[in-house]
């Protein structure tokens, strides 16, 4: 469902991911680790646009996902169509603070997709019973835990019924005692069969919930293999050193 082959992203003069190869089948989920600094955030925002690269090839969906160059020319219409396909889920939630939970979750289903409002609210409703949350989909995101509004996040992405979905340390702005509520729904969307790519810090949910594990230093991708593979018996000494460091 993603294929990277050869990808190059550079701001300006600084080289930031270096011919990085990688392929994400559907239904796998494929955690990305690596030191701070490494290009993982850059690797996943080029996945949806977010970011874009300079040469390579990027596939999303059968989607030739445009380049710098090529963004120039035109052909946002059909990337708008793909992104769309792609959920994200960063860091802060950047949720609507005037917004019920619900009405968050509802939203862009409304606006992008045309859904009439209350098909929309009743499937937010489902979306957020689904994330542990319909006792509180009336409440605003300040009157929410962030473990909570994360998972609004979540739900909110699940409401464009992405293919893939994107996750960047989703829960490294939390709370220790709120981790372990947004890696349940995790694991619950893993389980269910869901696409994913995720950066996280937490190796005990990588070990556990990942097919693969991609292990990514100073812009390259350096190894990339099952939990087990990674975790146990890494090939390569840089690998060895920064789980020393976070294991
Ligand atoms: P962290 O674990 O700290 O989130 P990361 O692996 O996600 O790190 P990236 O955010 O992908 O790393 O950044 C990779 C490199 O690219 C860093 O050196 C960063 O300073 C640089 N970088 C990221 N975004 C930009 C930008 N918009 N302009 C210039 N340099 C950038
Ligand atoms: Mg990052």
């Amino acid at each position: 469902i993603v294929s990277i082959a050869r990808l190059n992203k550079s701001f300006g003069a600084f080289h930031v991911l270096k011919d990085v190869d990688l392929d994400v089948g559907r239904g796998e989920v494929v955690v990305i680790i690596g030191a701070s600094g490494s290009g993982k955030s850059t690797l996943i925002r080029c996945v949806n646009s977010l970011e874009m690269y300079q040469s390579g090839r990027l596939t999303v969906d059968g989607f030739n996902m445009p380049t710098e160059a090529d963004r120039k020319i035109g052909g946002e219409k059909e990337l708008a169509r793909i992104r769309k396909g792609v959920g994200m889920v960063f860091q802060q939630f950047n949720l609507f603070p005037h917004m019920s939970a619900i009405d968050n979750v509802a939203i862009a289903p409304i606006r992008v997709r045309g859904r009439k409002p209350d098909e929309a609210k009743a499937t937010a409703l489902r979306l957020l019973e689904r994330v542990g949350l319909r006792d509180h989909a009336h409440k605003l995101p300040s009157q929410l835990s962030g473990g909570q509004q994360q998972r609004v996040a979540i739900a909110r992405s699940l409401a464009m019924e992405p293919h893939i979905m994107l996750f960047d340390e989703p829960t490294s702005a939390l709370d220790p005692e709120m981790v372990g509520e947004v890696l349940d729904v995790m694991r619950e969307l893993a389980r269910e069969g869901m696409t994913m790519m995720i950066v996280t810090h937490e190796m005990g949910f990588a070990r556990e919930v990942a097919d693969r594990v991609v292990y990514i230093d100073h812009g390259r991708i350096l190894e990339i293999g099952t939990p087990a593979e990674i975790f146990d018996r890494p090939t390569h000494e840089r690998t060895r050193t920064f789980l020393s460091r976070v294991l």
